[in-house]
């Protein structure tokens, strides 16, 4: 008699997943080729680190780590609302904002529910709305030569919104394009989704805007009960590997995903090391310039060897390396530099670069100009 494997058990949404595909770490590759001094390029991380704040909280706590962390998330939680100016009750923490994104699609979707995105939004969607068992509806992304080429169609996304549509995902810049919505189109999109769907605004790399016409959706969540805005600190705040993050809404929103939240989602220590970084405003304004201003530099630079990248308000550019993407990707490698494929997300032709500090960015561009006349 044969049995099938137990994995085949599944239910047939999760069996059809298609898994997220992360970056390739530092070690990996660094063990793959024996070599040292690799820069990775490929995560959208802060190549600033966190605070010394945030260490020297962290380190303060880790000998409690034998308890459990304050479920509640209280002084994190307060210490936000003050910043926000938005009321504790509003707020819930996440391990990452991917778990808010998760909890999300638990609390307000299931079979015979649906979900809008773009085309080439953030990957998390799509795999948070199928393993709810919801639909996921993808709406067409604007075409490679608008002026925000491959980015949010809001009239597109409008019209693919039902009476079954539970969640309106918005990347705000959106990963991995980089992209943005500017503030009066997004204003009047989320006024015009009917109050049967939440709108899920997804501002990760909110930080990054640096005087672009992107609008900080915390301000409107007065005005628009239905709203969701997420944000992390794992971008600016240069703390992705300690996995905080959080959502700003309505207090009944928060009240359900607080039925489905892991009473302990966010560790002890990744609880201290947020609530230190808060109180460190320059450190995260140094990193954010550097970004800012080399987002500009490092485009100009392709630009300038024939490499277009899309226009970006996040950490990290998109850039248009051809049907020989793959190989360049490949030769990066072997010139100890990880940046990211984006296959998955149907562009293989592209390839995404974060910024990282200027000797990165350097090397990267000295590397892709060899590459390029190889
Ligand atoms: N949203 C977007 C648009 C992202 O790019 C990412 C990270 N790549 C996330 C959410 C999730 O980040 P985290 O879970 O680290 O907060």
């Amino acid at each position: 008699m044969s049995f099938p494997e137990p994995g085949q058990l599944a239910v047939d949404n999760v069996r059809s997943l298609s898994p997220y595909v992360p970056g390739k770490p530092i070690e990996e590759l660094e063990r793959e080729l024996g070599i040292r001094g690799v820069i990775k390029l490929a995560s959208n991380e802060n190549p600033f680190g966190p605070s010394p704040r945030a260490l020297a909280a962290m380190h303060a706590t880790l000998s409690d780590a034998w308890l459990y962390p304050d479920g509640s998330g209280h002084q994190l939680k307060h210490k936000l609302a003050a910043k926000l100016g938005v009321t504790v009750e509003q707020i819930t923490l996440g391990n990452g904002s991917n778990d808010l994104l998760v909890l999300l699609a638990e609390a307000f979707l299931k079979p015979g529910l649906e979900a809008v995105y773009s085309r080439y939004a953030f990957a998390v969607y799509p795999i948070a709305v199928q393993a709810a068992g919801a639909t996921g509806v993808v709406a067409d992304a604007l075409p490679p030569d608008s002026p925000m080429p491959l980015g949010h169609d809001l009239a597109a996304m409008k019209r693919a919104i039902t009476p079954r549509t539970r969640i309106v995902f918005i990347a705000n810049p959106n990963n991995p394009t980089g992209t943005y919505v500017p503030a009066t189109a997004l204003r009047r999109f989320i006024a015009e989704v009917p109050a049967t769907s939440l709108v899920v605004l997804d501002e990760a790399y909110f930080e990054y805007a640096g005087g672009l016409d992107i609008q900080d959706g915390i301000r409107w969540l007065a005005e628009f009960p239905n709203l969701v805005v997420l944000r992390t600190f794992s971008k600016a705040y240069g703390l992705a590997g300690l996995r905080v993050g959080y959502a700003v809404s309505h207090p009944s929103v928060a009240g359900m995903l607080n039925r489905v939240r892991q009473p302990f989602n966010v560790s002890s220590i990744a609880l201290a090391g947020a609530v230190a970084a808060l109180e460190d405003d320059a450190h995260v304004s140094a990193a954010v310039s550097v970004a800012v201003a080399e987002r500009v530099r490092v485009a100009a630079r392709l630009r300038a060897m024939g490499t277009m990248s899309l226009p970006s308000a996040g950490n990290f550019l998109l850039l248009h390396a051809g049907p020989q993407a793959m190989n360049l990707f490949d030769a990066l490698l072997r010139a100890a530099i990880i940046v990211r494929p984006v296959g998955n997300y149907a562009l293989p032709e592209y390839l995404r670069v974060t910024l990282g500090t200027v000797e990165q960015n350097d090397r990267f561009l000295s590397a892709w100009q060899k590459i390029l006349i190889a």
